[in-house]
């Protein structure tokens, strides 16, 4: 076990020596065989779709093969992954991760909702967002373009719950805070972030 930390540890030291030189030869490598590649995924992809197709249980009984052995493995997993994430570069990695002002903001918007959620609940007010779409028409608060009602997450044009005002801005879970936009929409106005407000016609 030592000797392999040891090795990994050298390897990490030879990729950081040579970080410029070695980015750059898979970009050139990649660049050249794009199309190759490009041409196999999607040939791969149709094999797998052909076979599926003939024998509909083998995906099921992949996916539950796959399962099973995560099931028997999963101790194992946990101590490798703890090991991992123990490493002082990685360990680095993810403290960086985890003060990104981005990253940081989506949190606190997650647990917003899900706070605000549970407070609904409990006082019996449920927000199911077919509601929504369908009290907005199934038309786009953003944009006013129509959503098609059978596109499903996560297509960039399916339906999604948008806060008018954004919840970073003091906005509530609630029925008149929330409209229908595009999943694209939605987010592209997220992106530009908090401070700017959308005028609200
Ligand atoms: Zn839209």
């Amino acid at each position: 076990m030592a000797t392999k930390a040891a090795l990994a540890e050298k390897q990490r030291a030879y990729y950081q020596r040579h970080k410029a030189a070695t980015n750059e030869r898979v970009r050139v490598y990649r660049e050249r065989y794009k199309d190759a590649y490009t041409a196999y995924q999607s040939a791969y992809r149709e094999h797998r779709r052909t076979t599926y197709r003939e024998s509909p249980d083998m995906r099921e009984q992949r996916l539950a093969a796959g399962r099973a052995w995560y099931q028997e493995h999963r101790e194992e997993i946990a101590v490798k992954g703890r090991a991992y994430r123990r490493l002082p570069h990685v360990r680095e990695r993810r403290r960086a991760y985890n003060l990104r002002p981005d990253v940081l903001a989506r949190r606190r918007e997650k647990a917003h909702v899900e706070r605000q959620a549970r407070r609904a609940k409990a006082r019996g007010v449920r927000i199911r967002p077919r509601d929504i779409y369908e009290r907005d028409a199934w038309r786009c608060g953003v944009c006013h373009r129509r959503i098609d009602p059978r596109l499903r997450w996560p297509d960039l044009k399916s339906a999604s719950l948008d806060h008018i005002m954004p919840l970073a801005q003091g906005g509530k879970h609630v029925l008149a805070n929330l409209q229908a936009a595009h999943l694209y929409c939605n987010s592209r106005k997220t992106d530009r972030g908090p401070g700017q407000l959308r005028l609200i016609s």
